[in-house]
C-alpha cells in the first residue's frame, strides 16, 4: 500500500497514477481536498520556461492536459488560450528572443510579436508601452476545482481511499519495515510515502529527520472582478519588468484573474489577505488593461509559494520508499499531470517516459550546495 500525504493537485494526481498502475492507495489531507494552494492559484499553465528541464516538463505537461478532460470523464475546462509576456526595453526583447529560441529547440511554438499583433489577440490591451511580445498559443489555463475534483473521481473509482480532515502527526518505521503513519484518525501501516504537502513539505520531511529541502512559504495573493464578457483576455497576459503582474480572464466565468509579485514570508496555514496587495496589483492590472479601471474587484484571496532557494521544486526519493514532490515555486499545477505521471511510474516500474529530468529536481541538491538556474517565476 502507498501512502499519499497532502491532498492538492500533486497528491491526488499521483494517486491517481498509482492506482492506475495497479496500486493500492491512501490519501491523507489535513483539510478539505484542494484547501492548499491549489484552490488559490490562477490557474495558468505555460511551456515558456528559460531552462531545458522546466520546458521539457511542461511540453510533456501540456500534452497529458490536453488529454485529462477525456481520459477522467470530466470536463477540466482546460483551454489553449496562450500566454502573452510582454517586453518594455531593447534589452528584454533580447533576452525574449534568446528564451524563444531555446523553447523552439524543443517543440514549443513560441515567437516574437508586435505591438499591433498583442492588440489583435488581447483586444483592451494598453500596447503603447510594449516593444514586442512573446506568445506561445500552446499555453493555456484550466479550471483547478475541476481539474482536482476529476482526478479525485477517477481515483476513487480504481480503489484509491481520500481521507479529508486527516493530519498526519507523525512516521515512524522505513527500511525493512513498513511505514506507521500516524493521523489524527488513527494509524496507518504503508509500504511507500509520497510527501505531496508542498509548502509544509519540510514538516513532513523533519518527521523521518530528513529536513533538507529548505523550503519557504511565501504568501501570494490575487483579486478578481465581476464576470466579463469572454474572449477579450483569455491568454494570460504579464509584462515581467512591471513587478512581473499578469492578468487573466477565467476560464469558466469571465472575471478577470489578477496577481503581481508583492509576497511575504508566511506561516502556510495563515492565509488572511491584506489591503495593500489590492492598491498595488490594481494599480499595475490597470496599466496593462486600462478599461479594468471601470470594472468591480469582486474577491480577494491568499495562498503559498512554497519557494525552494533556486525555485524549483523537489522531486525524487528521500530515502528507501520515501518520496517527495514539494516546493513547486508557484508552478505546481501546470507540472502536476508530468509530475504525478512520472512520479507513479518511477514508484511502480521504476522508470518513465515522461521527459523529467531527475538530477535537476534532486532533492538533495541544496544540501550538496548545487543551485539550478532559476525557474522563470511571474506573481
Ligand atoms: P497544495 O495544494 O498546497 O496541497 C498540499 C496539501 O497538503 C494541502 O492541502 C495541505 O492541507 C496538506 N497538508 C499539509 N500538511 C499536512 C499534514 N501534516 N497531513 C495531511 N495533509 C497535510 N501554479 C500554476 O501552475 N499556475 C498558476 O497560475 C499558479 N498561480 C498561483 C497563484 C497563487 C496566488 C498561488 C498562491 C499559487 C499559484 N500557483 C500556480 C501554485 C500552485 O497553486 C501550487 O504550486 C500547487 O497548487 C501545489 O499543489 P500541491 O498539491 O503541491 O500543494
Amino acid at each position: 500500500m502507498i501512502g499519499v500525504i497532502g491532498g492538492g493537485i500533486i497528491g491526488v494526481a499521483t494517486a491517481y497514477e498509482l492506482a492506475k498502475l495497479g496500486e493500492e492507495v491512501v490519501v491523507f489531507e489535513k483539510r478539505y481536498f484542494g484547501s492548499g494552494s491549489t484552490f488559490r492559484c490562477a490557474s495558468g499553465i505555460r511551456a515558456q520556461f528559460t531552462d531545458e528541464a522546466n520546458i521539457k516538463l511542461m511540453k510533456y505537461s501540456i500534452e497529458r492536459w490536453k488529454e485529462l478532460s477525456e481520459e477522467l470523464g470530466h470536463n477540466i475546462m482546460f483551454q489553449q488560450t496562450g500566454y502573452l509576456f510582454l517586453a518594455t526595453t531593447e534589452e528584454e526583447v533580447e533576452a525574449f528572443k534568446k528564451n524563444i529560441k531555446l523553447q523552439n529547440r524543443f517543440g514549443v511554438p513560441t515567437k516574437l510579436i508586435t505591438p499591433e499583433e498583442a492588440k489583435e489577440i488581447v483586444p483592451p490591451l494598453n500596447v503603447e508601452e510594449f516593444l514586442a511580445g512573446a506568445w506561445n498559443p500552446e499555453d493555456g489555463k484550466a479550471s483547478p476545482f475541476h481539474t482536482l475534483y476529476a482526478y479525485k473521481k477517477a481515483g476513487e473509482k480504481l480503489g484509491v481511499k481520500f481521507y479529508p480532515y486527516t493530519e498526519v502527526v507523525w512516521i515512524d518505521g522505513g527500511r525493512e519495515h513498513k511505514w506507521k503513519i500516524k493521523t489524527t484518525k488513527g494509524e496507518f501501516e504503508v509500504d511507500v510515502i509520497v510527501n505531496a504537502t508542498n509548502a509544509w513539505g519540510s514538516r513532513i520531511n523533519s518527521m523521518i529527520g530528513k529536513d533538507i529541502v529548505p523550503i519557504t512559504p511565501f504568501k501570494h495573493q490575487l483579486v478578481k472582478t465581476e464576470p466579463l464578457e469572454r474572449g477579450q483576455i483569455e491568454p494570460l497576459v504579464c509584462p515581467p519588468a512591471w513587478n512581473d503582474s499578469y492578468v487573466i480572464q477565467d476560464g469558466e466565468d469571465g472575471g478577470v484573474i489578477c496577481g503581481t509579485a508583492l509576497e511575504y514570508k508566511s506561516d502556510p496555514d495563515d492565509v488572511t489577505p491584506t489591503y495593500d496587495f489590492v492598491k498595488e496589483v490594481l494599480k499595475w492590472a490597470v496599466k496593462i488593461i486600462p478599461a479594468l479601471r471601470h470594472v468591480h474587484v469582486v474577491r480577494q484571496w491568499a495562498g503559498h509559494y512554497a519557494k525552494t532557494p533556486d525555485n524549483n521544486p523537489a522531486i525524487g526519493e528521500l530515502v528507501e520508499d520515501f518520496y517527495v514532490a514539494i516546493g513547486f515555486s508557484g508552478h505546481g499545477f501546470m507540472m502536476a499531470p508530468a509530475v504525478a505521471q512520472a512520479l507513479a511510474e518511477r514508484i511502480v516500474k521504476g522508470r518513465t517516459k515522461v521527459p523529467l529530468d531527475w538530477e535537476w529536481y534532486d532533492p538533495y541538491r541544496f544540501e550538496r550546495g548545487e543551485l539550478r538556474t532559476s525557474a522563470f517565476q511571474i506573481g
